[in-house]
């Protein structure tokens, strides 16, 4: 019996293969659904795609590799949100902006704001409310 998942993937290819059809061969050759969330080419061309990848553990795991076999970086732990910790304050501010609780308070006793990247879909509706500057766009 196949297992199903669904992993989240930042995927960072250079300008000599941006044009190539790399996620809708995921699709073809692997049979796997792919939501692109996030996608941009900077003005040199390099580009940043967030995507979740769903399909058959071993299929996800084979198309990553041959995403990776075209000189693409692929992050499993990285997400295009990138909230610096040092610039935190735990103002409170972002946390009735965020949808998915990934910056959330982890002991209502120390009242200490974290972040949870596997929880955050890359709204970047915290990057406008933050005050301080903690949260910025990878891309
Ligand atoms: S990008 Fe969106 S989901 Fe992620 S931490 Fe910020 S507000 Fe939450
Ligand atoms: S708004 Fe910014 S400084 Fe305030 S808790 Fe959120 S991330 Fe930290």
């Amino acid at each position: 019996m196949s297992n199903i998942v669904t992993k989240r993937v930042l995927l960072t290819f250079s300008a000599s293969i941006s044009g190539k059809p790399i996620v809708s061969e995921l699709v073809r050759k692997f049979d796997l659904d792919i939501n692109i969330y996030r996608a941009s080419i900077t003005p040199n061309e390099e580009g940043h795609m967030a995507i979740d990848v769903t399909g058959d553990e071993q299929k996800v795991a084979e198309g990553l590799a041959y995403v990776e076999s075209f000189d693409v970086n692929v992050s499993r732990t990285m997400n295009s949100l990138m909230w610096n910790e040092d610039r935190c304050v735990s103002c409170g501010n972002c946390l009735s902006h965020c949808p998915t609780a990934a910056l959330h308070i982890e002991s209502p006793a120390v009242r200490q704001v974290k972040f949870n990247g596997e929880k955050c879909i890359a709204c970047m509706s915290c990057v406008r409310n933050c005050p301080f500057g903690a949260c910025s766009s990878l891309f």
